[in-house]
């Protein structure tokens, strides 16, 4: 572990000038992103051996599947982990054989457009033209929508259930824009990519919907093959797409809570968007018993108007174009090889990666475990893998971390007093989950897993088949939730999951058992190490209570503000600090230009990561201090790393969580559309607005690391 510390710094960089460089400038040099990805940093490195982890469960060639749950409990749990497992060996195994996906070639595709374009004038299936000047008919466009949500795919539109942004406990319909094929909206302006794009659109098309089985012929597929008729329609694919980009709500206001709680009835959603039949779109996509009888929540009225507008100009031929890419773009990445192999050519496109390498494909398979099974998965990962008294170490941790949080509100003299009370109650509140769901399924119970996943059929010879269902089973599971009252013990995500998160609605930060481990943390590390990296991310987490966004969350996880005037503004002064300084930030994009980094839409992890670095420091150095002889904390010195004190080693403990090497391509797509700057930013940002931190290096003030402005919130 020293060694992999001292290998990922550069020490000949002065800590000042560059802290990035100087704790992670030998990662940069020795690392190299794998071929087949964009980025190559600690969340991913984990998350490629997570991946190997699942690999080795699920993949019956490999020679070495976990023994069943332990004799010693109940034999019903014996069976119900044999079944599971098998399940999951099935699922994989059907993923990873490519040669019954070649023979059956693009038929399952064909088959299933023509479920989702039956409301449609018939005998066009392969028709790139007809109804090429026909307006959009009402009964036709809400039907087809209704096939592509029922599987999963969104159009121009999706609708999801949600937990209620006034009522935690109560689930809701949200109706959210949705329907780009690029990531997000800025690419629609990238020329370069937007061309590759439409090129892929008429492939595919050619491909799925052309006369001739193009694949199968004996000759290779080139462009030259396309016909003019899908390049057409694949022009009218990305100009409905450029229009949709165009009227698509900033991330910025997505992201906003209040902004996005518009509450409409049926009624009114038929005002704004007439061109749809809502009523009969909510009982084409609600399983069967299921009823809805609260108004929906619209992310957007403003858009829902703007779609309108586009819609009454949008021609059925067009339509049935668009609504064709959206299925085979969700769906053709589960076709054989041949078939999918220009949506591969995209990713890669957009990824930067080399067009020429096929991406892994046990690694693409075990995503699919993941996505589709993984609870079910996550339950033999964490009897592997999540053993010992790492979960209670995790959790003194966090604990700790909320107790400095505590302490700190009747500090802030910023804070007014009705504020106050409003914070104290939300950190005394907070509740955690660690490791995995225990209910609603209990990852921990075979019996529960086989329950929860009883409905899910999978075969081990059907690849496409087996994403069908999913997609059809997790909708339907999801739309069921109406009628249920929330969960707040379910964590989103499976516990071989490499990230936390803090749920506002809830009130709870989520740390899945695939983050508890090195580099974040280890359970023999002394605290200053585990402080800098995973103290760091409980605070963090915590800190999002707490932030632009999720400041518009009360203790119940209300949408509610419980902030004075006073208050707000000077929350709001503080932020613009970071707004600033952040938004000086910039990289180079694939295009050799700088790009600046979006201090607005970066801002509430800008919050984050300060005061978690604030927090998880006060919180490590209040505990050595009481404890100078290492008695009740471990502080002891480690070999090989004698010449940094224990305050240096705990920064960089914290700059090696944000270790990463990056494609140009990939920094483009943090800057377009994530709400994360980039890694590097993450470390200085941070260390530049904390004292303690040039204290520990002894950085002159106005060096780089060391500016006179610092910028604080919590
Ligand atoms: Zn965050």
């Amino acid at each position: 572990m020293v060694e992999d510390i001292l290998n990922d710094m550069n020490p000949n960089v002065d800590p000042c000038q560059d802290f990035s460089q100087f704790s992670c400038g030998g990662f940069m040099n020795t690392q190299e992103i794998p071929v087949d990805q964009a980025t190559t940093d600690y969340f991913n490195i984990l998350y490629n051996d997570n991946k190997e982890a699942i690999r080795s469960i699920v993949d019956p060639l490999l020679g070495k599947p976990p023994s069943p749950t332990s004799a010693t409990t109940k034999n019903d749990e014996t069976d119900a982990s044999q079944a599971n497992l098998l399940k999951l060996q099935d699922l994989y195994s059907a993923c990873m054989d490519e040669d019954t996906l070649a023979k059956a070639s693009r038929q399952p595709i064909l088959d299933q457009l023509e479920a989702i374009l039956a409301s449609f004038p018939q005998k066009t299936t392969t028709t790139a033209t007809s109804g090429s000047d026909i307006p959009v008919n009402k009964e036709v466009l809400t039907k087809a929508l209704a096939q592509l949500l029922k599987q999963g795919l969104a159009g121009f539109v999706d609708i999801a259930v949600i937990t209620d942004l006034v009522e935690p406990l109560v689930h809701t319909l949200n109706l959210k824009e949705s329907g780009l094929g690029l990531p997000s909206k800025g690419y629609y302006k990238d020329i370069k990519v937007v061309q590759i794009y439409e090129d892929t659109i008429a492939q595919m098309f050619q491909i799925v919907l052309g006369d001739e089985d193009v694949v199968t012929r004996g000759q290779p597929f080139m462009d030259t093959d396309v016909k003019q008729e899908w390049k057409d329609a694949a022009k009218d694919v990305v100009g409905f797409e450029t229009q949709l980009a165009a009227i698509g709500t900033e991330l910025v206001d997505q992201y906003d809570p209040i902004k996005a709680n518009n509450p409409r009835t049926v009624a009114q959603l038929s005002n704004l968007v007439p061109s749809i039949d809502w009523a009969l779109l909510l009982a084409e996509i609600l399983p069967r018993g299921v009823t809805n009888t609260r108004p929906i929540v619209a992310q957007s009225p403003q858009y829902l108007t703007q779609l309108q507008v586009i819609l009454q100009t949008t021609t059925l031929s067009t339509l049935r174009h668009y609504i064709t890419w959206v299925a085979i773009k969700g769906f053709g990445p589960n076709l054989g090889l041949p078939y999918r192999r220009p949506l591969q050519f995209l990713k890669a496109a957009i990824a930067g990666t080399s067009p020429d390498l096929l991406p892994i494909r046990w690694r693409e398979c075990v995503t699919v475990v993941n996505t589709n099974l993984g609870d079910m998965a996550g339950h033999f990962f964490i009897q592997k893998f999540f053993k010992g008294n790492s979960r209670h170490a995790a959790i003194s941790i966090i604990d700790s971390l909320l107790q400095t949080y505590a302490q700190i509100f009747p500090t802030l003299s910023w804070l007014d007093d009705p504020t106050r009370v409003g914070a104290i109650q939300k950190i005394n509140a907070m509740q955690k989950l660690v490791g995995y769901t225990t209910s609603g399924p209990d990852v921990a119970s075979s019996i529960s897993l086989q329950s929860y996943y009883s409905n899910l059929t999978i075969s081990k010879s059907d690849h496409f088949g087996n994403q069908l269902r999913y997609a059809v089973w997790e909708k339907t599971r999801e739309k069921s939730q109406l009628d249920q009252p929330v969960n707040q013990k379910k964590m989103r995500d499976p516990p071989q999951t490499v990230d936390a998160f803090y749920d506002g609605q809830s009130n709870h930060i989520i740390f899945p058992a695939g983050i508890l481990q090195p580099p974040f943390f280890h359970v023999d590390n002394p605290e200053y190490l585990n402080y800098g990296a995973m103290g760091v991310a409980a605070g963090h987490e915590i800190t999002h209570g707490f932030d632009n966004i999720g400041r518009n969350y009360d203790y119940t996880g209300r949408v509610k503000n419980w902030w004075t005037n006073e208050t707000e503004k000077a929350f709001n002064e503080k932020s613009q600090c970071f707004v600033n300084q952040y938004g000086n930030f910039s990289i180079k994009g694939p295009d050799g230009k700088n790009y600046n980094v979006n201090g607005q839409l970066t801002l509430a992890e800008n919050i984050a990561d300060n005061g978690g670095l604030k927090q998880a420091y006060r919180t490590w150095q209040s505990r050595f201090q009481s404890d100078p002889s290492g008695f009740t904390y471990k502080n002891f010195k480690l070999p090989g790393l004698e010449k940094y004190t224990p305050d240096q080693l705990f920064f960089i403990s914290f700059g090696r969580l944000w270790c990463s090497k990056e494609r140009p391509e990939w920094l483009m797509q943090l800057i377009r559309g994530n709400a994360h700057p980039p890694w590097r930013f993450r470390a200085n940002g941070a260390v530049q607005n904390s004292v303690e931190f040039s204290l520990a290096f002894k950085c002159k003030a106005g060096t780089p690391m060391n500016p006179i402005k610092k910028c604080e919130v919590w």
